[in-house]
């Protein structure tokens, strides 16, 4: 696998506790980059299309209150396998039955309220790049 994107977001209840910085010093010591970075308040129509994909599950209305709850940190991170990383860097989706070591584990509250957010597939990482940044505001 070569160098890769991924997108990555610090939710809000991570920016709320005021994990940023703890949270982007995982990535850089796993060897991510972050190019491209910014704080932002979602809208409840971003977070809607965002997460559109969801928009079946029982969860989806919380979701999307939570995610427009407040400050989201949405960034482009670029390595290795960069989306895969990501993943193992993350964690499970549920901070419960998150690994040891992982950022879900240290810092998530909730399934819902697990303080990171991280592309799936290549594929999507493209998609959901591309929904918060243009090629130039990427700089690797
Ligand atoms: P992941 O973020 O690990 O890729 P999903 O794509 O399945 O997980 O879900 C997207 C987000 O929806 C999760 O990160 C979490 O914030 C929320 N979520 C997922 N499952 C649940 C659930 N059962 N109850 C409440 N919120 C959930
Ligand atoms: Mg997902």
């Amino acid at each position: 696998m070569a160098t890769q994107r991924t997108l990555s977001i610090i939710k809000p209840d991570a920016t709320r506790r005021n994990l940023t910085g703890a949270i982007n010093q995982r990535f850089e010591e796993a060897g991510l980059a972050i190019v491209a970075q910014r704080r932002v308040r979602l809208t409840e129509e971003q977070a809607r299309a965002f997460y559109a994909v969801h928009r079946e599950r029982a969860f989806y209305d919380d979701l999307c209150a939570f995610m427009t709850s407040g400050p989201v940190v949405v960034q482009v991170l670029e390595g290795e396998s960069a989306v895969e990383a990501n993943r193992t860097i993350m964690g499970a989706t549920n901070p419960a039955n998150a690994d040891p070591g992982t950022i879900r584990a240290a810092f998530g509250e909730s399934v819902e309220a697990n303080s990171v957010h991280g592309s799936d597939s290549a594929e999507n990482a493209a998609i959901e790049i591309a929904f918060f940044f243009a090629e130039t505001d990427i700089v690797g």
